[in-house]
């Protein structure tokens, strides 16, 4: 490695995005260019089977002390890439941000002006989003419910990566080792003085979305289980609710037995009463389920990303980390 003292950092996860990768360089790079501060670009390539590798191999010749590419064995997750990053950042100051100018790199002078205001965490929320009907539904939906689980979280807007962290926030992020993680909601945790500012926020350059509803919805399971117990409570909560309930029902049905004598009217209503509890009885064991499952991935402790090779500065063939490692040992 050498010995390049950069202050910024800027950490991209990519996953085919092909066509974004050329007006993301140029636009990153005249941005960065005119702030007059050393800076790195780190980007992951999280499994792309796009031409995206080979392009990032070419962006990294193109300024090899300024561009480090992570090279993933596979697809690990958007937020593994950033994490793969985090574990690698040179700056003072680390901005993380999508691939597919979502976010313009313009707004990134705005971030550092905060941070050097004397913040730890910037955050942000997109102003005038431009995204599909239904994607802006479901974000506002989840942001509301959010807001009502985890009314610590201080942020109106968990959607936008473009996001500026101090080099000690982004160490302890990278320590966690956790595999399940949302990155914004995680330095919220060990930020001391964040603050927030509005960033223009554009249509997707190219290519798709990598998400689709299903991915979402995990994803915000993620965010819900991983930072708070809501969930498990709200159970406990309508278990209570209805185990009273019930009751009082038995010693209704109680007395109007020993009054009305044996009667069995009502007895499709009781089917759906029942119904209605082993619909819920089931949804608990899934948000039980949702939780043993996290804690599951957590004790196996498998690495959560496996790294093919890094290119950086100083190393003129790929460095081959861990992956290789891992065959070397199962080799000997
Ligand atoms: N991404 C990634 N791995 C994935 C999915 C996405 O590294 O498995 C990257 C992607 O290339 C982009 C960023 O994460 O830079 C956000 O993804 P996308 O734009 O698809 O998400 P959306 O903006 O639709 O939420
Ligand atoms: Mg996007």
């Amino acid at each position: 490695m050498s010995n390049y003292h950069p202050y910024l950092s800027i950490v991209i996860p990519v996953h085919n995005e092909q066509e974004n990768l050329e007006e993301l360089y140029s636009r990153l790079t005249t941005t960065l260019d005119k702030l007059n501060k050393p800076y790195e670009i780190i980007i992951t390539n999280d499994g792309s089977t796009d031409r995206t590798g080979a392009m990032l191999q070419e962006l990294h010749a193109r300024r090899p002390h300024q561009i480090r590419v992570i090279e993933f064995n596979g697809n690990f997750g958007q937020h593994m890439a950033i994490m793969a990053g985090f574990e690698r950042v040179r700056g003072e100051i680390v901005i993380t941000m999508d691939a597919d100018l979502q976010n313009p790199p313009e707004e990134i002078p705005k971030l550092v002006a905060a941070m050097e205001a004397g913040h730890d965490v910037v955050n942000t929320h997109r102003l005038e989003r431009q995204d599909s009907f239904w994607r802006l539904f479901v974000s506002r939906s989840h942001n509301k419910l959010r807001e009502w689980m985890m009314p610590k979280l201080k942020m109106k807007d968990e959607g936008c990566m473009l996001r500026a962290y101090r080099r000690n926030i982004v160490d302890l992020m990278a320590s966690t080792g956790e595999a399940t993680t949302f990155i914004p909601a995680l330095a919220l945790n060990y930020a001391s003085n964040p603050t927030e500012v509005g960033v223009a926020h554009a249509e997707r350059a190219a290519g798709t979305s990598n998400y689709n509803f299903y991915k979402l919805i995990r994803y915000n399971f993620d965010l819900v289980t991983g930072f708070s117990l809501f969930p498990l409570q709200v159970f406990t909560l309508i278990g209570m609710l209805i185990s009273m309930l019930s009751f009082g029902f038995v010693v209704f049905l109680m007395v109007r037995r020993f009054i009305v004598g044996p009667e069995v009217e009502g007895v499709f209503t009781l089917f759906a009463i029942l119904f209605f509890l082993i619909g819920i009885v089931l949804l608990g064991l899934g948000v039980v389920g949702e939780y043993i499952g996290r804690i599951y991935q957590e004790v196996r402790k498998r690495p959560r990303f496996v790294i093919r090779h890094i290119l950086e500065e100083g190393s003129n063939k790929p460095t081959v980390a861990r992956a290789s490692q891992l065959e070397q040992q199962a080799e000997g």
